[in-house]
């Protein structure tokens, strides 16, 4: 049974400094370290940051003192006054990726365009992106959203980093039956789109996927999506605790993928099992 893991699963490098960047704030400050929201979506490295003495806080009004760190997913900037305000040291570990697309919301938005925002509107990111722009931001989820919007004069466009390429460009092509004048910029995030294709092509060579990472991760969620779209057998799991010998009945070629918050020793854990039931690098 032979084992093959995608390229590049795993902690992307917005996620690796975020998670490093805590650890240091909680090591610099000893007590009192918060991050307003878990630091990933990554249940094991939320608890080991636990273990560190950081915190993870739903609201700025959970606390009236200490550090807390922003996450790699960003927020807007009302949130970061709010928070220096109240008194608290702001650390701010928002991904470069992240902050470009905000900034890109702010030009589109400051040059007359009206912003669509291509992403699921409940997550903090796209909160994030459309706090930047004080609300000015329509967010679409799909080409058939893009459809139903009025006409207008122009419309720019950027989309959540973790969007597929395939979406923002249906969103797009729909957007040119409502506008004259369109301008978009790419904001996806290549550590996404590389392992999103990487993982497609493994699932096409594959008989079984394992998908490693929080099931809170839409990023580990999409690359399930993927690899079921590919019509392949998929498990997506956290630790390697919940592998079933079953599932690799009759297989011989087994891909393991993992979402940008996992972490390397966990998809190396996944691995060692899968070495314990027979399977081979
Ligand atoms: S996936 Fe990309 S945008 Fe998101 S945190 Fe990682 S490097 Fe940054």
């Amino acid at each position: 049974m032979k084992i093959e893991v995608a390229k590049h699963a795993g902690h992307c490098f917005g996620v690796k400094a975020a998670i490093q960047k805590a650890f240091e704030t909680a090591k610099k400050y000893q007590a009192s370290v918060y991050t307003l929201g878990p630091i990933i979506h990554n249940p094991q490295v939320v608890q080991e940051l636990e273990k560190a003495g950081v915190k993870a806080v739903k609201n700025l009004s959970e606390i009236t003192q200490g550090v807390i760190i922003i996450r790699s997913h960003g927020v807007s900037p009302e949130v970061i006054e709010a928070a220096k305000v109240g008194g608290l040291t702001v650390v701010n570990a928002t991904c470069p990726f992240v902050q470009r697309a905000q900034n890109l919301a702010q030009e589109l938005v400051k040059e007359g365009y009206d912003l669509v925002l291509v992403g699921d509107a409940d997550h903090p990111e796209v909160e994030g992106i459309v706090g930047t722009v004080n609300g000015a931001a329509i967010v679409v989820s799909d080409a058939g959203q893009a459809m139903a919007l009025p006409e207008r004069k122009q419309y720019g466009v950027i989309a959540q980093t973790t969007q597929s390429l395939e979406n923002l460009q249906a969103v797009v092509c729909a957007l040119l039956t409502r506008t004259h004048a369109l301008k978009v910029f790419n904001t996806i995030c290549n550590a996404t789109t590389d392992l999103q294709a990487e993982t497609r092509f493994l699932a096409g060579r594959v008989d079984v996927m394992l998908v490693v990472g929080g099931r809170n991760s839409a990023n580990t969620t999409r690359l399930a999506v993927i690899c079921r779209e590919a019509g392949i057998p998929t498990h997506q799991i956290e630790t390697g605790e919940e592998i079933h010998s079953e599932w690799f009945q009759g297989k011989e070629h087994i891909g393991v993928t993992a979402g940008t918050s996992t972490p390397e020793r966990i998809i190396q854990s996944i691995v060692n099992k899968l070495t314990e039931l027979g399977g081979e690098l």
